[in-house]
């Protein structure tokens, strides 16, 4: 199959794109989070396509994406107070509500639970096509399983070329990492499934009267989640990759101390940090081996820079990475969940600073 990279998208070329999605084909196309893999989410044998296409295992359910709140009542069989509540304030926007589903949602979008996750995303690419489309468009990421998110459209095609018709290349994403996921189906709690942009502070700010969890395997890298598709080993670099938490300075000298100590034993080991720790290893790592992930304390830069780093450090000749962590408050929660489940939850807090949630760390 050729696949066609569309850059820039005019409206004849959402037209296009819709009537592949209404013809049960699949479309890749830009969000504020990641670029998605579309299919009419009504519609099951073009959302098997979905995991053809991603090879993708079959108990993953996939988010339904809608173009505005509207839609919401189509999917849902009720959408309780605290996911709309959480709708009306960050939709769009990078959240997921999960929600009971309505009895037409085919089962192989929910992995046959009796929910599902609902979407608006706050692209206009992404809401234009869901709304020539007419139906509500299930897409996850549009990577191969087991690869990092794409954030733009180059890394769509590194993955799916010859698999798909069509990619919109909106540019790269805002923010760059998947949306936070809150699970909304229990009575008095809501649940973060998954970190993200939405951040744990953000949706306590809004639910004053409800109680916001945040779902105790997040922190550990092996205990079983509750959101279904997390207990895959979603990414893991090809290269065992360590990450350091701790106070700025310290955590620079601790990685130049790994990373002498490494290259003295003839190892290479890639870096990605910010741009601070990285000016301290100048000098003793080559260019290619550093990636620098924005000012330190800037978690926005981070999110949005980390799967694009992962993803060059797959392309050399590494044998280990390390990684600079960061707080985990804000969209930093998001970021150290990545690198928690990159790492396979091999964390070193450098001085006992800021890293609080005992990682299993072999000290
Ligand atoms: P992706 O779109 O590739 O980021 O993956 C979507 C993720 O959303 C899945 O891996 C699940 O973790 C989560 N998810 C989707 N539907 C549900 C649901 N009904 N209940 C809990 N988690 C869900
Ligand atoms: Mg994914």
């Amino acid at each position: 199959m050729q696949t066609e990279i569309i850059s820039p998208v005019t409206e004849t070329d959402i037209e296009h794109a819709a009537g592949l999605i209404r013809r049960g084909q699949l479309v890749a196309f830009p969000t504020e989070t990641v670029y998605g893999l579309g299919a009419n989410g009504l519609d099951a044998s073009a959302c098997a396509r979905i995991y053809k296409a991603k090879g993708r295992p079959a108990d993953n359910p996939l988010i339904l994406h809608i173009s505005d709140l509207s839609m919401a009542a189509d999917v849902a069989r009720e959408v309780p107070p605290a996911a709309a509540h959480l709708l009306t304030v960050f939709a769009p926007g990078p959240l997921t509500v999960i929600v009971p589903k309505a009895a037409h949602i085919p089962d192989i979008v929910t992995g046959g639970l009796p929910t599902v996750g609902v979407r608006c995303p706050a692209n206009d690419i992404a809401r234009a096509l869901i709304r020539a489309a007419g139906v509500p468009v299930a897409a996850p990421s549009a990577n191969t399983s087991g690869r990092p998110s794409p954030t733009a459209a180059a890394m769509v095609a590194d993955d799916l070329a010859g698999r798909i018709p069509l990619i919109l290349d909106g540019g790269a994403c805002r923010w760059g990492i998947e949306s936070t996921i809150v699970d909304c189906t229990a009575e008095g709690a809501v649940t973060i499934l998954r970190p993200g942009a939405v951040t744990r502070e953000m949706i306590a700010a809004e639910l004053t009267q409800t109680e916001v969890r945040v779902d105790s395997a997040l922190m550990a890298a092996d205990a079983v989640p509750r959101a279904p598709g997390m207990k895959y080993r979603h990414y893991a670099p090809r290269a065992p990759l360590t990450v350091y938490t701790g106070a700025g300075p310290a955590v620079a000298a601790a990685l130049r101390a790994e990373l002498l100590r490494r290259s003295a034993a003839g190892e290479r080991v890639g870096l990605i940090a910010s741009r601070e720790t990285v000016a301290v290893v100048r000098d003793v790592l080559p260019a290619a081996y550093r990636y620098d992930c924005g000012a330190r304390g800037d978690t926005a830069a981070y999110a949005s820079r980390l799967y694009d780093a992962l993803r060059h450090f797959d392309r050399t000749d590494i044998a280990s990475l390390l990684a600079e962590g960061t707080e985990e408050e804000g969209l930093g929660l998001a970021v150290m969940n990545r690198l928690r489940k990159a790492s396979g939850g091999d964390i070193v807090a450098v001085g006992g600073a800021f890293e609080k949630t005992g990682s299993n760390k072999k000290d």
